[in-house]
């Protein structure tokens, strides 16, 4: 059990790992509780420097990440994972910095093979799935039934990262489009929805959850998330099992901050495991304004040893829609006096997560 510590005080600086979207939401969080947010990634361009101070330096800049450490009461993180990131955490730990989730988190959370075992071990079961690291491995799936997905272990995210394999003959040319690396292959699973669920863990080891989101993918890749998802199903026995798993995930990596677990509910009545991460989580962004607290503050509060705030749902919920490729869906939300617009303030890119927008379930 993680040992319980003073709230940091108000005033302190809060490092944040990682300068994307989560770190700015982060940052923002942070300041809004009266602390200084410092942010340390390498692109001088991110994105969280438009809202705090920052340090643009490599992850395995050990002169950097001293100088940034001695200014900072605790240290968070918005990513999990990314050439030498991990190099950054275990360094930083070795400085006698706290870390928050630390580097063994980290390292479950970058596995989808670890993160596989680490979700059994909670008591969630997997969709069917075999490991794949050599050409050798192929011919064990010779008699299974396809199409399969099959997926790099480390490095994948909105859909990236993944094959769709018809057959056993096209593992061969999806390993190798893959780079030949570490991979589950893995059965699709014929859904009924997917969602996700978020709990967060502080610093003696309590845990808060929020109900459950609903998620809606495209290609790979997280377009809307309607909070709470009311289904009588997911609201009940499921809900509560999918959250106690959730929380066991926390307890096993004695995270201190947010986890959050995607799960598919299945057609033939299963709950099974997608994947999990230990920091802020697309579906959480709607929390920002249909939840008495949003996860980056919740986060917050976990790392600076801070009550938690309510995670209960603010009115009837609310809807998440992500901004992606392009800024139009922000140019006809604008008129909408109840649309609540986060625009990101990264380059346009096909595929790219640029912002998102809040709307109230019920107008
Ligand atoms: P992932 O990167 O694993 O979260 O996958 C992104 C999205 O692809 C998921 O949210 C699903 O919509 C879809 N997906 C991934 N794995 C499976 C699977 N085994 N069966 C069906 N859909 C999947």
């Amino acid at each position: 059990m993680t040992t319980n510590l003073s709230p940091l005080p108000v005033g302190s600086t809060v490092g944040i790992l990682g300068g994307g979207q989560l770190g700015k939401m982060l940052a923002a969080a942070a300041a809004q509780l009266g602390y200084k947010p410092l942010i340390y990634c390498p692109e001088k361009d991110a994105c969280a420097l438009t809202v705090a101070r920052g340090f643009v330096a490599g992850w395995e800049d050990g002169d950097a990440l001293k100088f940034f450490a001695e200014q900072c009461g605790v240290i968070t993180c918005e990513l999990d994972e990314g050439p030498g990131f991990l190099w950054a955490t275990k360094f930083l730990e070795g400085l006698g910095k706290k870390v928050f989730p630390g580097t063994e988190a980290l390292l479950a959370a970058q596995d989808r093979r670890r993160g596989k075992e680490i979700a059994f071990s909670a008591g969630i079961k997997n969709p069917w799935y075999g490991v794949v690291t050599k050409a050798s491995d192929f011919s064990h799936f010779a008699d299974c039934s396809f199409p399969m997905l099959l997926k790099t272990c480390t490095g994948g995210y909105d859909g990236k990262g993944q094959r769709k394999v018809n057959s056993v003959e096209e593992l061969e040319p999806a390993f190798a489009e893959l780079g030949s690396v570490d991979c589950v292959l893995e059965k699709i699973v014929d859904f009924f929805f997917e969602f996700s669920v978020i709990v967060v863990r502080g610093q003696t080891g309590e845990c808060r959850a929020y109900a459950p989101f609903r998620n809606f993918h495209e290609n790979g890749i997280l377009v809307e998330t309607v909070w709470p998802e009311r289904s009588i199903f997911v609201e009940s026995v499921v809900a509560s099992a999918a959250l106690d798993s959730a929380k066991r995930i926390a307890d096993r990596l004695e995270v201190v901050g947010l986890v959050a677990v995607e799960f598919f509910y299945a057609r033939d009545g299963k709950i099974l495991f997608n994947e999990f991460a230990v920091r802020p989580h697309n579906s959480g962004h709607v929390t920002l304004d249909w939840a008495y607290t949003s996860q980056f503050e919740q986060h917050i509060r976990a790392v600076c040893g801070l009550p938690f705030g309510s995670t209960a749902v603010r009115g009837q919920g609310g809807k998440m829609v992500n901004v992606i490729g392009n800024l139009e869906q922000v140019q006809a939300s604008l008129p909408h006096p109840k649309a609540r617009i986060y625009i990101y303030g990264k380059p346009a890119r096909p595929g790219r997560k640029l912002g998102h927008i809040n709307r109230p379930l019920m107008n």
